[in-house]
């Protein structure tokens, strides 16, 4: 079966490449240049994920992942300019599976699609519990968290943050939907617990906790935990 990719972009050279580079890898492009359009094809042929540009001619690109996520659960990455960082936070919020910076490498871009396809995949199915990169594991099932074979001890809220993590492996999760999920939605602005306990997280998980191989920081939005 081939995947259907929607791109939404309004500028031809990016649209013109996102075309080509994702047609030789198999995929069945289609391509919007306005909120409009990418509203039309939405209703008329669903594709399998989304490829989002923020800046459209008619409008935000948040507004189109709003209108999807009322109904579908398909995947959408946003394709976004360095400047557009706030709108970029909005977008994840709203529901975007995660995002780009552009200039973005095609092995990038296929390698974040996978991710995002595989979690909405299995979202349907079971829910992610088991986690394992170099010598971390861990499986949310039976709680445990393993390092190089030795069993580490966290405390209820390094725990419920690191499973929150897990569940969304290779994606980035917002500083607002961990200080939520983790805290409550009442500490969304609380950003200090967050990068409290990512240090004390850090220290317990990564051989290096200054360089971290595991806990990513994505400045100025929130952190991956690394699937590769
Ligand atoms: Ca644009």
């Amino acid at each position: 079966m081939t995947l259907r990719v929607l791109v939404v972009e309004d500028d031809r050279e990016i649209r013109a490449l996102m075309q080509s580079s994702l047609a030789v890898e198999g995929f069945t492009v289609q391509t919007a240049v306005s909120l409009r359009e990418a509203s039309a094809l939405l209703r008329h042929a669903p594709p399998d994920v989304v490829l989002l540009d923020l800046g459209l001619p008619d409008g935000d690109g948040l507004e189109l992942v709003r209108q999807i996520r009322q109904s579908q659960a398909l995947p959408i990455l946003i394709l976004s300019a360095r400047h557009q960082e706030a709108q970029k936070i909005q977008a994840l919020d709203a529901g975007a599976d995660d995002y780009l910076v552009k200039p973005f490498s095609v092995g990038e871009l296929l390698a974040r699609m996978r991710v995002a396809l595989r979690h909405r995949g299995t979202a349907l199915l079971a829910a992610v519990t088991q986690h394992e990169l170099d010598d971390l594991r861990v499986d949310l099932d039976t709680r445990r968290v393993q390092r190089a074979g030795e069993t580490l001890h966290l405390t209820p809220t390094e725990y419920k943050l690191l499973a929150r993590l897990v569940r969304s492996a290779g994606r980035v999760v917002t500083h607002r939907q961990l200080l939520a999920d983790v805290w409550g939605p009442e500490y969304t602005e609380h950003t200090h617990y967050l990068r409290l306990y990512m240090a004390q997280l850090r220290a317990k998980i990564e051989r290096d906790p200054a360089e971290p191989r595991h806990l990513l920081t994505e400045t100025g939005v929130g952190y991956r935990l690394a699937v590769v």
